[in-house]
């Protein structure tokens, strides 16, 4: 069995997976929302004194399992340093003192193998990676085969919805909260510019539409005009990813496509990739919905391939990087 250990950001998690089978025997997440919700964002210092407080309560469930495990799994990069170390240091730990290999694991291949828990692999293929951190495009032929063709310019796709939210005085995560308003908007009220849609390059930008919908938010007479605002700016959102993948579906037609990270939990977003899709007739893989946002069976997941290909780190060169990126 492998342990598997996420504190890349604001979620605790720990996961036992067994190595033969790829069953998840285990897996808990303490999650730190409701603390960073005032600050509307998340709070590094906060994050790391968290996860000192809830690794070791998690760890200490999976004393029945330390005497079957063959390596402890840890998520190295990319995210928050403090926040990175946590984990790093309890991996360190469980190394020396059961004498076992450490696997240090990338969190963003952690969001692409989200979509093979307890499940074989299912290669290749084209994936949209929208989460806090990141807005990417990556055409994927292994684990060891990644080649990022699109990504954005400045914020993310998860992390305007974030903004948004503040901006609302939602509360944090943004994304669950602005496609709840959303419901019973309308898309079309607001006429937002979609993102470069005249430039022929395809990548993404967040960072003008969310200066647009803050413009919005502050002509609104009161809080009644949000739920058209969260509507349009939603609708405006996915139509720029799904705009840029049309075109790049010109010259890389999918034949298997699917989408990652905690925004891929996003209803309208996988409506609109479904549509999308029709016409190439390719196949869709979606996460569980537990499994889009940052949990560590997905690290448990990615670290039974590295482990079978005997990618360990030693003690001394397992390090956090917090800005590497595919
Ligand atoms: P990264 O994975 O890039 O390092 P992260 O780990 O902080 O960043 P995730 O936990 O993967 O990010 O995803 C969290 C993001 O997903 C937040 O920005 C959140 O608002 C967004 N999100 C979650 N659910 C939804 C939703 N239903 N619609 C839109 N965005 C969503
Ligand atoms: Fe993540």
């Amino acid at each position: 069995m492998i342990l598997s250990i996420e504190s890349s950001c604001d979620d605790s998690a720990i996961a036992i997976t067994e190595i033969k089978t790829k069953k998840l025997l285990f897996h808990k997440k303490i999650s730190q929302e409701l603390e960073h919700s005032v600050y509307g964002g998340v709070v590094p210092e906060l994050a790391a004194r968290l996860h000192a407080e809830a690794l070791p309560k998690i760890l200490a469930e999976c004393e029945p399992y330390f005497k079957d495990l063959k390596a402890v799994a840890v998520t190295s990069s990319p995210g928050l340093a403090v926040t990175l170390v946590e984990g790093v240091t309890m991996a360190k730990a469980i190394s020396i003192s059961l004498g076992i290999p450490i696997i240090g694991v990338n969190h963003l291949v952690g969001h692409i193998y989200s979509l093979f828990i307890e499940k074989e692999t299912k290669f290749p293929c084209t994936i949209l990676l929208v989460s806090g951190g990141h807005t990417q495009v990556m055409q994927v032929n292994s684990l060891e085969d990644i080649q990022t063709v699109a990504k954005s310019m400045d914020d993310s796709f998860g992390e305007s919805f974030d903004k948004v939210a503040k901006m609302m005085g939602l509360g944090y995560p943004g994304g669950p909260l602005i496609q709840e308003l959303a419901k019973d908007g309308d898309r079309k009220k607001h006429n937002f510019t979609i993102p470069l849609s005249q430039s022929p390059l395809i990548a993404f930008s967040y960072s003008g539409l969310k200066n647009a919908v803050r413009l919005a938010v502050e002509k609104a007479k009161d809080n009644s005009e949000y739920k058209d605002i969260a509507a349009s700016f939603e609708h405006i959102a996915t139509a720029h990813l799904t705009q840029k993948l049309k075109k790049y579906f010109k010259t890389n037609p999918p034949k298997r496509f699917a989408i990652v990270g905690g925004a891929s939990a996003n209803l309208y977003l996988r409506s609109q990739i479904e549509e999308l899709l029709k016409p190439h007739n390719a196949e869709l893989l979606l996460s569980e919905l537990k499994y889009c946002s940052d949990n560590a069976a997905m690290i448990g997941r990615v670290a039974i391939e590295m482990y079978e290909k005997n990618m360990f780190k030693s003690l001394d060169d397992i390090d956090i990087s917090p800005k590497s990126s595919l």
